[in-house]
Order: C-alpha cells, then sequence, then structure tokens
C-alpha cells in the first residue's frame, strides 16, 4: 500500500518552480532591456536632433556670408515691384551672380536655393531656373510663414515635389524694407549622407505620414511594408534598410501602435546574424508642430549580442539550480518517509504496525462516517503459536509468520490494509460489508492452512479469526475490544474458524 506517489509530485514541483522562476526571471530581464532601449531612443534623438541642429547653423552661416550680402539684395530689392519682363532680367543676374556659389553648396549637400518674394511667388530656383513665377503660400506653409511674421524657419517639411528640411531667412534691404526670403535645403538623401558620415557604421532612413505625401506630384514613394500607414522613398538608396525591416520584427502590432502614437521608441532585432537597435525618432513640422515622419536609425549593437547570451546563460543556470533544489527536496522528503516508514514499519515481517494502524483506522474512520462507506475489520492470531516456537525453534516461528503475510497478501487487494497487530496477532481493514469479509477471512483461513501444510519446510498450521463491521462503531477502542472479543470468541470454541 502507498500513501502516495511523491516522485511525480516532484516533477510537478520542479516544473511549477521553474516556470514561475522564469516568467520571473523574464520579467526582469524584459526591464532591463527595455531600459537599455529606452536609453538608445534618447541618444537616437540625440543624434536626430544633432544633425539637424547642424543643419540648421551652416545653413544660418551660408545665409549671413554668402547669401545676404550687399550684391544678392541690389538685385533682389527691385524684384518686387518689377514687371514680368525686369523680372525676368533680375532672376537672371540674381542666378549668374550666386551660380558658382550654388554649385559649391551642392557639394555639401544643399540641394536647393531658392529666392521668393513677399507674396510668396517664386522669383528664382536655382535647380530649376527657367521656372518662377508661380505662387506657392498654399503649397509652402513655411515660405509662407515666413514671408508673413518676418522671421526665419526652419525643419522637416514636405515639398510639392521634394520631402526635405528647409531653412528659410527673410530678406531685408538697407532700410529694413522686408524684400522676400531665401530657401536653403536639404534633400533626406543629403540629410542621411550627413548622418551616416557622422555616426559611421549607423544607417538612416525616413518614414513619411501617409496622409501627408499620398497625393504628391511626383510618386517617388511607395506604401511600407512594415506600416500601411507610411510610406518611404522608392529608391533603395534612400528607403535602405527600413523596406525590408518587417521580416526582422517579431511584434509588427506592437510597433504599429507606437507608430500610431507617434512615440520615440526603440526596438531589438536581429539581422544578419547581428542584433541591431532599431529607434523610431518622430519628427514634426516646425510650424504646424504636427507629426509627418518618423526618423529610423538602424545600429548594430554588441550589448545586445552580450545581453542575449547573458540571458540564456543564466537561464540554463537557473534551471540547474531549481532542479538541484528539487532534487534536495526530494531527498529531505524521501528520507522523511524513510524515517516514517521505520516508525509505522515492522522490521522482522516488512508489513505496517499497530502504531501506523492506529493512525490509519482513525483517519479511514473519519472518512467511513463522512461517505457512509463500508468499513470491516479483521483480526487474525496463529493457532497455538507457542508450540511451534517450542517444537522447532524461533527461527522457524519467525519464518512461519513471514509465509503467513505471504500468504495473506496474495489473498488481499492492494487497497486493503495488512498489519501486525503485535507478536503472532494481525489486523485486516477492508472496504467491503460484513458479508464479504467474513468470505475473504474464510478463504484466508483455508489458504493459509492449506499453504502451510503444502509446504514442505513449513510447520503446519492454522488461524482463527474475529470479524466486526465498523459501521455503528464510534470509537476505535470499541472496534478493538470488538474484534478482540470475536477471536476469544474463535479461539474458545476450538481454534481455525472463523467468527463474525
Ligand atoms: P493461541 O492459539 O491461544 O493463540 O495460542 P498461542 O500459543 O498462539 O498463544 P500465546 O499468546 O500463548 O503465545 C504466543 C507466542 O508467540 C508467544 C511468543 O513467544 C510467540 N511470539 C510472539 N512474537 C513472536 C515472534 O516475532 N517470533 C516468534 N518466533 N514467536 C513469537
Ligand atoms: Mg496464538
Ligand atoms: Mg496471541
Amino acid at each position: 500500500m502507498k500513501i502516495f506517489d511523491y516522485k511525480l509530485t516532484f516533477v510537478g514541483v520542479f516544473f511549477v518552480i521553474a516556470t514561475s522562476v522564469i516568467l520571473m526571471f523574464h520579467s526582469y530581464k524584459s526591464k532591463k532591456l527595455n531600459s537599455f532601449l529606452d536609453l538608445q531612443t534618447k541618444e537616437a534623438k540625440n543624434r536626430y536632433e544633432g544633425i539637424s541642429l547642424f543643419q540648421k547653423d551652416t545653413s544660418s552661416f551660408i545665409f549671413k556670408y554668402l547669401i545676404n550680402e550687399p550684391q544678392v539684395i541690389d538685385i533682389f530689392k527691385y524684384a518686387y515691384k518689377a514687371n514680368k519682363r525686369e523680372k525676368a532680367i533680375l532672376s537672371d543676374k540674381l542666378y549668374k551672380y550666386l551660380e558658382q556659389t550654388y554649385i559649391e553648396l551642392n557639394e555639401y549637400n544643399i540641394e536647393q536655393l531658392h529666392f521668393y518674394l513677399p507674396n510668396n511667388d517664386s522669383f528664382l530656383r536655382f535647380h530649376k531656373p527657367s521656372e518662377f513665377g508661380d505662387n506657392l503660400t498654399k503649397k509652402r506653409v513655411t515660405i509662407a510663414y515666413t514671408n508673413k511674421y518676418k522671421v526665419y524657419v526652419g525643419g522637416f517639411e514636405e515639398g510639392k515635389l521634394f520631402d526635405g528640411y528647409r531653412f528659410i531667412f527673410p530678406l531685408f534691404d538697407e532700410d529694413k524694407k522686408h524684400i522676400g526670403s531665401v530657401e536653403l535645403s536639404y534633400s533626406i538623401k543629403s540629410f542621411k549622407n550627413i548622418y551616416q558620415r557622422a555616426f559611421k557604421n549607423i544607417s538612416l532612413d525616413i518614414l513619411l505620414d501617409k496622409k501627408i505625401v499620398e497625393n504628391k506630384e511626383l510618386n517617388n514613394n511607395e506604401i511600407s511594408v512594415l506600416n500601411d500607414q507610411f510610406m518611404h522613398q522608392k529608391s533603395m538608396i534612400l528607403s535602405g534598410r527600413v523596406k525590408h525591416l518587417n521580416k526582422s520584427i517579431k511584434d509588427i502590432e506592437k510597433v504599429k501602435i507606437k507608430m500610431k502614437k507617434y512615440e520615440n521608441f526603440s526596438i531589438a532585432i536581429e539581422h544578419q546574424k547581428d542584433k541591431e537597435v532599431v529607434s523610431f525618432i518622430a519628427i514634426s513640422s516646425p510650424i504646424s508642430k504636427k507629426h509627418v515622419a518618423y526618423a529610423v536609425s538602424f545600429e548594430k549593437s554588441d550589448y545586445l549580442g552580450y545581453f542575449y547570451e547573458e540571458k540564456n546563460r543564466e537561464m540554463k543556470y537557473i534551471l540547474f539550480v531549481v532542479f538541484l533544489l528539487t532534487l534536495v527536496l526530494y531527498f529531505v522528503v524521501k528520507f522523511n518517509k524513510e524515517l516514517e516508514k521505520k516508525v509505522y514499519l515492522d522490521s522482522m515481517m516488512q508489513i505496517y504496525n499497530r502504531r501506523f494502524f492506529e493512525v490509519y483506522l482513525s483517519e479511514s474512520f473519519k472518512k467511513q462516517k463522512r461517505y457512509a462507506t463500508n468499513l470491516s475489520l479483521v483480526m487474525l492470531d496463529v493457532d497455538n503459536f507457542k508450540k511451534i516456537n517450542d517444537t522447532y525453534g524461533h527461527d522457524v516461528g519467525d519464518k512461519a509468520l513471514r509465509a503467513l503475510a505471504k500468504v495473506v497478501k496474495e489473498h488481499t487487494r492492494q487497497t486493503d490494509v495488512f498489519v501486525r497487530w503485535g507478536g503472532e496477532e494481525f489486523m485486516l481493514l477492508l472496504d467491503v460489508n460484513l458479508l464479504d469479509a467474513q468470505r475473504v477471512a474464510e478463504n484466508l483461513r483455508l489458504s493459509i492452512q492449506k499453504y502451510t501444510k503444502d509446504n514442505e519446510g513449513l510447520p503446519e498450521f492454522t488461524c482463527s479469526f474475529g470479524v466486526i463491521s465498523l459501521e455503528g462503531i464510534i470509537s476505535l477502542n470499541q472496534a478493538f475490544k470488538e474484534v478482540d472479543a470475536k477471536l476469544y470468541e474463535a479461539k474458545e470454541t476450538g481454534r481455525n474458524k472463523v467468527v463474525v
């Protein structure tokens, strides 16, 4: 009879502890990873703002020392009040004067140099000098703003054809009279060039808000596979890594949610065996302050590689430690069980003893009261055992007792409890009614008799049995007393019999 299978329980205990420890470990590691990524986001933002600042400062410098000079003002100050023909002449003059400057600016990533009249009419586009006179009030809020408020404006802005970083400066004549404005701008490609030159091994791409670029005249953008609310430039040189970013992201939905809110954030990805940090920095338009795009940077991270390696290593340690602890716990419990067994086991016969039976029976008693199950108690005693000892010796007596236990075990079920009550007296607890218990006892009586008779090496002996039902019995003492009385009756009336 087994009390419970503690080996299996320990497998369960191991899994429960291992799972909860791993969950805790995971959440600790995610927190660590998130704080690292937050830091990366801050750095990416600083990088982006650094390059923006660099552009702003260089444009201001160029404006101050190369554009806003008396010769240019002298030509341009007549432009706003000139007629069409005069405008063409002035425009041509201005072009010739600044042509060399423009070529050089081009080499420094400045792609556009554009003069505007105070009413936002285009006066001179250096990248397309033949096209002028068109009004850009509606299309170019930054120009309209500078001309209206006569102040500098700069930042990322969408254009009719061109998305880029525009820096617009108001122009005044020597009497401080506002005569128009001039724009210096970098394309996304230029921004990217400067950025990637400044931060080696970090690549940058720009994702444009679909709502803003969708209806552009020049369709040089395509919908991003990562997030269909965004577009990137078609050219691979310009869209670079962002074009295929969706393939490296596990939880795209989470990224989309953050992008919807225009959060600045970073994620960890794996790209060609390298661990990378991808940072998303929201770009807002300089006047409306509305978010219009994302700067997405890709940086290989040795720390991330180390982080995941360490995580795997630590996970193995943790599992190993949990396993060891469970094993130790297992042996402690096993040791306790062995100890318990020693207390409850009869060492000579290797069956439970009286102490165990008293504990067990009181439990069964409670159960019987609760569930009204059948329980019967059988007490048996070897007949004239003293004589066996006296005739064959104590050792043969012991052997006879072990043979008895063997026969009883063979003729009872696993769930039946058989114990040595003391000396050559035994108890058997059966979960059957009185009639069936009587049958079991009778069967045992005959089997013992037959076994000892047939077995050459054993003295022949018989047993007497007392059988009672535990129904209606209120205490253990009463049960023992009653079954003992039945056994006594069997002895008194001739032995080798069952009294119920
Ligand atoms: P009855 O039919 O009335 O039961 O007679 P009996 O001789 O079996 O009963 P009694 O109680 O007079 O004697 C029991 C004997 O059992 C006494 C004791 O020496 C012997 N005995 C008790 N425990 C052991 C044991 O572990 N090994 C051996 N060999 N003998 C034992
Ligand atoms: Mg006896
Ligand atoms: Mg006895």
